[in-house]
């Protein structure tokens, strides 16, 4: 059996939760269902937090990459884009051009102890020079993206092409999409948006980009049937095998996992769960803007005035606003006035003060929408649990998710776009009554929400006379792998 060879593999994740936790889960995967060595390379920390996040049928070995955070410009000990204010985010990206000498000399040294190179090297989109270490040292590399295949298509395409600089009309068309299909400026974020070519963002993300569509093949968090667009086109544009294996979720989120992405809620899980048992179905709005991100002030305040006004339940995973330290004290000011006391006296809103327990929200029986930044990953969590979105993108490629979500998919409808925009109270009870109301719309989105999480679910079957296409794509890159 082909999968029985021995050898090895090495992954190289990006310095961020949303991708760490991606790469540990693929790891596993490929453990599952073959002998291979499997090292997981980064920085001292980060691979600290990975040994603490691995269990113990885990064969997975993990490497160090000596790095110093203040050499680069950023805090001591910050290895992660996890308490990094965005503004730093680009200089994190930056100082990861220094592993590519010492990820050189890992490989060298598996090579040497192994007797030969690694099978291939899997890295990360924003670590690509992992692909000129590979290819120089007699091996291939495969990138997993741990984004979708339509928004890793409009962004690698965006960055290469900057198509908005072509034009003077705020909508363009993105090579690699159909003719007839539009992007808005407002959907690009504000670095992007100004990039040419010789500010810090264009600096890292344009060569990176560049490389990583040299990549020999590509590994998608998505599911074949639930973006069949997405997938033809990435393809298309690439030209190499794309295996889409998703939904690559941490262990266990699909039956509602007690897995936290190493950090402490900022209420007890239980206290969650109560909270929702008392609810009645679907009648619960939850509310989180991912693991970096948060909204303005003047943004938070009318997010309140709006839940308050529409009367609905709520759950909000809440931090100080954007230009505030995210995880210091929250201020009372930064909310209507009573508003924390009200919600708990009439017991429609439950504050959760910086982290919350998501999957485990996410797959609770109460939960009917998500007002969400649309990462990739809270994208996936909401859908295989059949909960529609409401898209407020704020970063990343978060804004292409939504227009994908919105136009392709009809599971979500979008508020609004970045930390900038101007919002009303108004215009957040609107949303949340097309998307709660369960005639209409709103029903209409809830039964595409369960179709996807259907396919999901069917992606990921692994009985032997009906595998799911993930299952298969996981056969077919294991012998790619070998061949
Ligand atoms: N997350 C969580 N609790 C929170 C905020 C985030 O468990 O309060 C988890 C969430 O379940 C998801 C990840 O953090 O797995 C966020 O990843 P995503 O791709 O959605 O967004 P990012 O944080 O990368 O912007």
């Amino acid at each position: 059996d082909a999968a029985n060879k021995k050898g090895h593999i090495v992954m190289v994740p990006y310095m961020a939760h949303g991708h760490i936790i991606p790469f540990l889960a693929l790891a596993r995967l490929i453990q599952q269902r073959t002998n291979f060595t499997i090292t997981i390379a980064n920085t001292p920390l980060n691979i600290q937090y990975l040994r603490s996040a691995l269990s113990s049928p885990d064969q997975i070995r993990l490497a160090e990459l000596p790095f110093n955070a203040t050499q680069h410009g950023l805090p001591p000990n910050i290895e992660n884009t996890e308490n990094l204010p965005l503004t730093h985010v680009i200089h994190l990206s930056h100082s990861s051009l220094s592993l590519e000498a010492p990820f050189r000399s890992l490989i060298s040294q598996i090579t040497q102890e192994d007797g030969k190179p690694p099978l291939c090297t899997i890295s990360d989109v924003f670590l690509s020079w992992v692909n000129n270490v590979a290819k120089s040292l007699g091996t291939r590399n495969l990138t997993f993206t741990t984004c979708g295949a339509y928004g890793t298509l409009a962004y690698v395409s965006i960055w290469s092409n900057l198509p908005h600089r072509k034009t003077d009309s705020d909508e363009f068309w993105v090579p690699g999409f159909p003719q007839n299909y539009r992007f808005h400026r407002t959907q690009l974020h504000k670095y992007l948006r100004a990039a040419d070519g010789t500010d810090e963002w264009s600096r890292f993300f344009i060569p990176q980009i560049a490389l990583s569509v040299e990549s020999d093949g590509w590994i998608c968090n998505t599911v074949e049937d639930i973006e069949p667009l997405g997938l033809q086109l990435l393809r298309k544009y690439l030209g190499v095998p794309v295996w889409s294996v998703g939904p690559v979720l941490p262990p266990d989120a699909l039956k509602g996992s007690k897995h936290r992405a190493g950090k402490e809620p900022g209420i007890t899980l239980e206290a969650c769960m109560e909270w929702l048992d008392l609810k009645d179905e679907n009648s619960v709005v939850y509310i989180s803007f991912g693991s970096q991100n948060t909204i303005s002030a003047s943004q938070m305040m009318a997010l309140a005035e709006g839940l308050e006004e529409s009367g609905r339940s709520f759950i909000w995973v809440i931090r100080p606003p954007f230009g505030f330290d995210m995880n210091g004290e929250f201020r009372e000011e930064w909310l209507p006035k009573g508003f924390e006391e009200r919600m708990k006296d009439t017991n429609s809103g439950l504050m959760v003060h910086k982290w919350g327990p998501q999957l485990e929200i996410l797959s609770h029986r109460s939960t009917g929408a998500f007002l969400s930044h649309c990462g990739w990953n809270s994208v996936l969590e909401s859908l295989s649990n059949g909960v529609p979105i409401i898209g407020w993108p704020l970063a990343a490629e978060q804004a292409y998710n939504v227009k994908m979500l919105v136009e392709e998919m009809g599971v979500a409808v979008e508020l609004t776009r970045t930390v900038e925009s101007v919002i009303s109270g108004e215009q957040v009870r609107k949303i949340i009554e097309i998307v709660m109301d369960r005639q209409g719309k709103g029903k209409e989105m809830k039964e595409k929400a369960n179709e996807v999480a259907a396919h999901m679910r069917n992606a990921t079957k692994e009985n032997n006379q009906e595998k799911g296409s993930s299952v298969r794509a996981m056969d077919d890159l294991v012998r790619n792998i070998l061949s």
